[in-house]
């Protein structure tokens, strides 16, 4: 969820008033600046966008649905030690390379590595489902 905060001013000169937004305008105390009780309310609206394990990125060319280059790169959980591991991922169809880099981001030692042709990768055992 956003966080709004509302500020209002006043509509003439735009000094910043402490007045609640709700005030009818008869209510108004004219602006300690200029005297005016016109008021100008402005609503803002801040979006906190939070990723919690992964991000990805995708790129594809307008003409073709497939994207033509993979970007995954974030947490990832280690099922043999349990850790969260940080990922990087990289499929490229375009230059058809796959890499893919996992390292201990404590220690910053990788535990798997892996470079190869993309083509070459889908028939090959890592390829297959993890369990
Ligand atoms: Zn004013």
């Amino acid at each position: 969820m956003g966080e709004t905060s509302t500020s209002v001013r006043c509509g003439k000169c735009g000094q910043e008033l402490s007045e609640p937004t709700s005030l009818q305008p008869e209510e108004r105390c004219p602006c300690p600046s200029c005297g005016s009780t016109s008021r100008n309310i402005a609503v803002s609206i801040t979006e906190t966008v939070v990723v919690r394990s992964k991000l990805g990125m995708k790129g594809s060319h307008t003409d073709s649905r497939k994207p033509f280059i993979e970007v995954v790169s974030g947490g990832d959980l280690h099922r043999k030690s349990g850790r969260w591991m940080k990922l990087e991922r990289v499929i490229d169809r375009e230059k058809d390379q796959y890499k893919e880099k996992v390292t201990n981001p404590q220690t910053g030692e990788i535990v798997h590595r892996c470079e190869e042709l993309l083509s070459e990768h889908r028939g090959h055992g890592s390829a297959r489902k993890r369990t």
